[in-house]
């Protein structure tokens, strides 16, 4: 962690810098970060370096053992993703032209559905894109909703769960120009969608965690991952519990079950 990286609380939020270098040489990567966020192991030091895109074999058995969702269901917890999925993704990852990113994976392997295009024009599931408009491209008959709409029915979808996980990576295909937005476009749609989940939470009763498993969007000089501190940001009951037990991505889960045991 750099020497500036201090909390800051505001207006009911606390923001944690967050390492996610897990004391690894190299860019903290996607596979190894998320297996790390999503368990609180720290994979990278497992398998001994970081690990770019889609977990291995190895980081497969750890998320099975131990991701998020399995923890809070062993705990008798229910469990959601939000995140559609269409039925085009499952045959790309059929042929092998996807393959299930960690989080993914973990709903899977914990048994966790998946939500659809139903779902979406229902307002029960959210699309990464926040406001539908790549699987309205794609032909399918849902509502066009600003990335506000999107936070109001995350929020929505949180009320129902003990555990509501919802994954977004604009930012990071924006950072690398993977995709035709400028990242301060990226920034702003998430900055909405905060808004509709802040305006829509009962947050006497709900958490939210806003977190990253790498930087790479907060320096535009480059178009690569940085070993910067991720945002952690905390909005809700049990925000300052939860902040003082963050330091690094691998204390996120075990944060959050902490937290949610403490109000069992
Ligand atoms: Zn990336």
């Amino acid at each position: 962690m750099t020497e500036t990286a201090v909390i800051i609380r505001s207006n009911g939020a606390i923001l944690v810098p967050t390492d996610a270098t897990l004391d690894v040489d190299g860019l903290p990567q996607s596979a190894t970060g998320q297996t790390a966020l999503l368990t609180g192991i720290n994979a990278p030091k497992v398998v001994g370096r970081h690990v770019t895109a889609y977990p291995t074999t190895t980081l497969k058995a750890i998320l099975t053992e131990s991701n998020i969702f399995r923890q809070v269901m062993d705990r008798d917890g229910s469990v959601a993703l939000a995140n559609a999925y269409t039925p085009e993704y499952f045959s790309a990852v059929e042929v092998g032209r996807l393959r299930h990113g960690a989080v993914t994976f973990s709903a899977l392997s914990a048994g966790v559905p998946l939500r659809t295009p139903k779902d979406l024009g229902e307002g029960r599931a959210v699309f990464h894109d926040l406001t539908n408009a790549q699987p309205r491209a794609w032909g399918y008959e849902v509502p066009k909703i600003s990335p506000e709409q999107a936070g109001r029915n995350l929020a929505g979808i949180a009320s129902e769960h003990h555990l509501t996980v919802f994954e977004f990576f604009l930012s990071d295909l924006a950072a690398h120009g993977r995709v035709p937005m400028a990242p301060v476009t990226v920034v702003e749609m998430i900055d909405q969608c905060l808004s509709g989940i802040i305006g829509a939470g009962k947050w006497d009763e709900m958490l939210m965690v806003l977190v990253s498993d790498h930087g790479n969007i907060e320096d535009g000089r480059r178009d690569i991952h940085t070993r910067n501190p991720v945002p952690t940001l905390l909005v809700g009951n049990g925000r300052d519990r939860v902040a003082e037990n963050i330091a690094a991505i691998t204390d996120v889960t075990p944060a959050i079950i902490e937290w949610l045991a403490s109000e069992a």
